[in-house]
């Protein structure tokens, strides 16, 4: 990658070949290692991929096909959702203000085995995406049922997609018996790699009290062996961290270290209730982290010592987790909670900073999912994954610090425009890839099955 040259306001010289898109005059928040900060200039992409970056009073700009004119808006790396159930959608708002295993148990998982299927797995993670995309998200990392489902729409969106196949020790939606969990899931992995240049795939095992210990170690040694990332949620309840405790005499990161599962490619989701020696185990192993603080305080599951696991560097990603404990999939009020919410929790006010926040969506997203030579920085030769803020709205005026208004003041809303892997998918608030009314109707649809019986207000 090219240095940026803050002599010549480029990081690498105009070479004249024309462009696909432009995008002029914006202001632009690179947020790499070689510019941190913010400038106004222009972004150009061909392809798939950046291929200029420069300052808006260096000359000489090359001929686009498109131009975008973002006077007043913010130019920035698309953000990166490292934790979410997308096609949860289906269940918003269905059970609330309960205790996780109630909500779970009698609630979530019942409603999943009768109508999660191939059908509303798509409609449901399509709509998640489209919830997704006009906030800004250009990459999500998603663990479900049916994920070849969920592929096919982050597909069809024209979505970034890390999408990984759900495994617990029973019965789920699509695997009958729990001896087949694991070969669904690595058929599921074999079956789209390489399909599509927007979608990386995974596994996700549900938690250390839903899978046995062996269930854990034949996943770890097939997430090694096709090279794919180990997802797990761990120790994201005080219930967890005693149920599991009184299995095996320890507590759940302890666990997963014991069994060798803690590494660069594993990430674990919430952390909620660890220790010292843990967050220790998670840096010494390059463990990475998904917090995911709306559904951890929807659930009273506690507050994630992140700003804490940020000093001692572990890479901490931001996630919104699914729809059924959030209620939404919009990364700005994440980042607004998850700066307040370290605050209350130290008592100290400069804990996370805005920038932090920024990070943990952007390039330290990237980072967390394995994804960062790609993703998660505007750089040159990187993928063409950015959006346009617009910056114009009354909760933007003034502005001395636009990181400080993209955490504390902005919302999904401000999102003009996204780009992924160089198209054009939300264009003016509009979504370009698919018709996002057939897909409000569809779930609409299932959710006259879902919540049949109850007083649903016409919508
Ligand atoms: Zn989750």
């Amino acid at each position: 990658m090219p240095p940026f040259n803050k002599n010549s306001g480029k990081y690498a010289p105009t070479d004249h070949v024309s462009l696909d898109i432009l995008i002029k005059d914006g202001l632009i928040l690179p947020l790499s290692p070689d510019y941190p900060e913010y400038f106004k200039g222009s972004v150009g992409i061909r392809g798939d991929q950046i291929t200029l970056i420069q300052r808006s009073d260096s000359p000489d700009l090359p001929p686009a096909r498109k131009i975008i004119e973002a006077r007043g808006r913010l130019v920035m790396p698309g953000l990166i959702n490292g934790h979410t159930h997308g096609a949860m959608t289906l269940f918003r708002g269905l059970a609330d203000d309960l205790p996780l295993q109630t909500w779970w148990e009698k609630h979530i998982f019942p409603a999943e085995t009768r109508f999660v299927n191939p059908e509303t797995v798509y409609w449901g993670t399509l709509l998640a995406g489209a919830e997704m995309l006009l906030s800004g998200t250009t990459t999500c990392a998603d663990g479900y049922f049916f994920m070849e489902e969920g592929a096919r729409a982050y597909a069809q969106a024209g979505m970034r997609a890390l999408v990984c196949q759900g495994v617990l020790d029973f019965p789920i939606p699509g695997v009958a018996h729990p001896r087949d969990n694991i070969s669904a899931a690595a058929r599921f992995v074999d079956t789209w790699k390489g399909v599509s240049p927007l979608i990386e795939t995974g596994i996700f095992c549900h938690s250390p009290y839903t899978c046995s210990s062996e269930t854990l170690l034949k996943v770890k040694k097939i997430c090694l062996e096709k090279g794919v990332p180990f997802f797990i949620h761990a120790a994201e309840t005080r219930d967890e961290v005693f149920q599991v405790s009184s299995r095996e005499g320890k507590t759940p990161v302890r666990y997963l270290q014991a069994l060798g599962l803690l590494d660069r490619r594993t990430v674990i989701v919430h952390g909620v209730h660890v220790d010292a020696r843990e967050m220790e185990a998670l840096a010494e192993t390059g463990t990475a982290l998904v917090h995911c603080p709306e559904s951890n305080m929807k659930l009273a599951s506690g507050i994630a010592p992140i700003a804490e696991m940020a000093v001692k560097g572990i890479p901490v990603g931001l996630g919104t987790d699914g729809c059924a404990s959030n209620n939404d999939l919009d990364l700005f009020g994440e980042m607004d909670t998850a700066a307040k919410l370290q605050k209350v929790h130290t008592g100290d006010p400069t804990a996370l900073e805005a920038r932090q926040v920024v990070q943990m969506v952007t390039s330290r997203g990237a980072t967390v999912l394995g994804l960062a030579p790609w993703v998660g920085t505007l750089e040159i030769g990187k993928k063409a994954d950015l959006i346009l803020v617009d910056m114009t709205g009354p909760h933007w005026v003034p502005c001395y610090d636009p990181f400080s208004h993209l955490v504390y003041a902005a919302r999904g809303t401000d999102v003009d425009s996204v780009i992924i892997d160089g198209k054009m998918v939300v264009e003016g608030r509009k979504i370009t890839t698919f018709d996002l009314e057939e897909v409000l109707d569809r779930v609409k649809g299932f959710s006259r099955q879902i919540g049949a019986g109850r007083n649903l207000p016409d919508q």
